[in-house]
């Protein structure tokens, strides 16, 4: 004889979570794709190592995006040491609500950019949080940030392949993929491997890996000099299998643009803005300013 028991709709559902979960969850997917539909790429860029120069690259992507007339948002990710806003400038910004969300701080009509350190009392302050309360803030931060359209998204993540970007991959199923920065040097090349496979995993496309710091050219001899070493990079991406976009050489006025948050002024060097310039012109749906 069968034994029956009567159904809890609280309980029973093939997922192992209650009907009223069920149904926050799905109200949360809801606003997450009304907010994220109104951005038409979204790209991450991410690293296996920190120092590698990846928040230099993200707000690179998004300044030459700005520059070739698109709207772009600015998303950092990095909980745990956002640079984001003090490369544009913009520490201690202080972030303003209305009835739709949190509004992005708007360096320029057009160029918006939202990150944790807005919302810290003092910049020393230390972000001391487990996996949930980052997937959540970064939720929000897709969710209860009023974007409004975009044309593009870049979004800057911690090195590694953590929580963070994790939790980014799975909000953003539909993202355009990937930019994998790495400097040339052996030990650097080991951890971005994971990164691409990171990428593979979680059903992101490569889109290309770029070599960052490779090569500086003396300003008093003019010969180049490898300090991290060049071409590791390339040579990586062709073993596995993946775009290589470029390579940018080593520029001390990125470091003061940087420090000084004037990276928007331009004030690296030609060349150096040229060889960004180049490396995205394949990823970007657009005639870059350089064209
Ligand atoms: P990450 O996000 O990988 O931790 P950052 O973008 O914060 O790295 O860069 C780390 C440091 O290296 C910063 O001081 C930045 O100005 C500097 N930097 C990045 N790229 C270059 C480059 N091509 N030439 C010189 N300095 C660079």
């Amino acid at each position: 004889m069968t034994t029956s028991k009567p159904v809890n709709h609280q309980t029973d559902n093939p997922s192992g979570t209650t009907i009223p979960q069920q149904l926050q969850q799905e109200k949360d997917q809801i606003a997450l794709l009304k907010r994220t539909s109104q951005i038409k790429h979204k790209i991450a860029v991410l690293s296996g190592k920190g120092g590698v120069g990846k928040s230099t690259v993200a707000a690179n992507l998004a300044l030459i995006l700005h520059e070739a007339g698109k709207r772009v948002g600015l998303l950092d990710i990095d909980i745990h040491g956002p640079s984001i806003p003090q490369l544009v400038g913009m520490e201690g910004h202080a972030l303003h609500r209305t009835e739709n969300g949190i509004l992005p701080v708007e360096i320029f009509d057009g160029f918006k950019v939202m990150s944790i350190a807005f919302l810290l009392k003092n910049r020393d302050d230390p972000v001391i949080w487990r996996g949930p309360m980052k997937y959540n803030i970064i939720k929000q931060f897709l969710t209860d940030v009023e974007w409004g359209e975009l044309d593009y998204l870049i979004i800057d993540s911690p090195p590694g392949t953590g929580d963070e970007p994790l939790t980014i991959a799975q909000l953003l199923k539909d993202a355009d993929g990937a930019i994998v920065v790495t400097t040339a040097q052996q030990i650097a090349i080991n951890d971005v491997r994971k990164c691409i496979n990171f990428c593979h995993k979680v059903n992101w496309p490569v889109l290309g890996v770029l070599e960052n710091m490779s090569g500086f050219v003396c300003p008093h001899c003019s010969q180049q000099v490898d300090i991290f070493k060049t071409g590791g990079g390339k040579k990586m991406a062709q073993e596995m299998n993946v775009p290589f976009l470029g390579s940018i050489p080593i520029d001390p006025n990125i470091v003061i643009a940087g420090d000084d948050g004037t990276f928007f002024k331009n004030v690296v060097k030609p060349e150096t803005y040229k060889a960004f310039v180049d490396a995205f012109k394949t990823v970007i749906d657009c005639d870059t300013p350089a064209d």
